[in-house]
């Protein structure tokens, strides 16, 4: 089964305006899927119908094969990770940070999501490392580390598909480079679905969705919709 499927998704918001439009689409159990369209496009509610913040009000949403309409709540969490834009970090130590949703996670399970994160070398320099607390201000983790580090707490989750909206603020180049890797160690693992606001993602994408007025556009590699560059 595809890790998500949409078929023939329809959703209003409660005043009634369309916002997606008979939307159809799979997404194999690995790699990166980038979702673009302009603003109001429909890409918030996309995620906020594959979690079951909201219900679709025609067609079928399906992770890994279940129809997530009869999936017990606790099951969808358990499937479906998600990593926000600013990846707020919670209270607590790095370690905490990491294995939140899988406390059961051993040293190699977090020293492997460190590492996918390309996080390995800034925590082996903290004082404290891993037990470093972070407090509000994150510990000095950058925009990009926070956001990594959330990457890696998601794939300790052992998640069938991370929805990840990419951050929109300036990155340097070694922060984008990192995230870049991050993203494509992450979707090695497991699909990932990322709301791409950067030309890099789309580039390194496997398939792009390009929404647009809640429809899907067009869907296919970046080489299909766009051509060679
Ligand atoms: P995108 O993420 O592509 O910018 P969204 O999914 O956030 O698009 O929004 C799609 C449309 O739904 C927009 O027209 C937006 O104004 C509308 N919308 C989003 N959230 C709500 C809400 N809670 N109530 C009513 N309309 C909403
Ligand atoms: P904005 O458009 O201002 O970003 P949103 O309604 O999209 O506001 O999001 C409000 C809050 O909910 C944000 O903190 C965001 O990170 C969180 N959020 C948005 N979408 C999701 C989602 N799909 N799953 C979990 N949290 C979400």
């Amino acid at each position: 089964a595809p890790a998500v499927a949409f078929d023939g998704v329809s959703f209003s918001y409660h005043d009634g305006t369309p916002v997606l439009r008979d939307v159809s689409f799979s997404l194999p159990r690995r790699g990166l899927t980038a979702i673009v369209g302009p603003s109001g496009a429909g890409k918030t509610t996309t995620f906020q119908l594959i979690e079951r913040f909201q219900r679709p009000d025609a067609g079928t949403v399906s992770v890994a094969g279940h129809d997530i309409a009869a999936l017990p709540l606790t099951e969808l969490r358990s499937l479906v990770g998600y990593v926000e834009q600013d990846a707020p970090l919670l209270r607590g130590t790095i370690r905490q940070n990491l294995t939140y949703a899988n406390p059961g996670a051993d040293a190699a399970d977090i020293a492997r999501a460190l590492r996918l994160a390309s996080l390995d070398d800034f925590v082996a320099e903290l004082p404290e490392g891993l037990d470093t607390e972070l407090g509000e201000r994150g510990a000095g983790l950058s925009g990009g580390q926070r956001q990594r580090l959330a990457i890696a707490r998601t794939l300790l989750q052992r998640p069938e598909v991370i929805l990840l909206d990419e951050v929109t603020a300036h990155l340097d180049s070694d922060t984008e480079a990192a995230l870049r890797d991050a993203m494509a160690e992450a979707a090695n693992e497991c699909a990932v679905l990322a709301i791409a606001h950067r030309l890099s993602t789309i580039r390194q994408a496997d398939r792009i969705i390009v929404l647009e007025g809640g429809r899907v556009r067009a869907i296919g590699t970046h080489q299909e919709l766009i051509g060679s560059d």
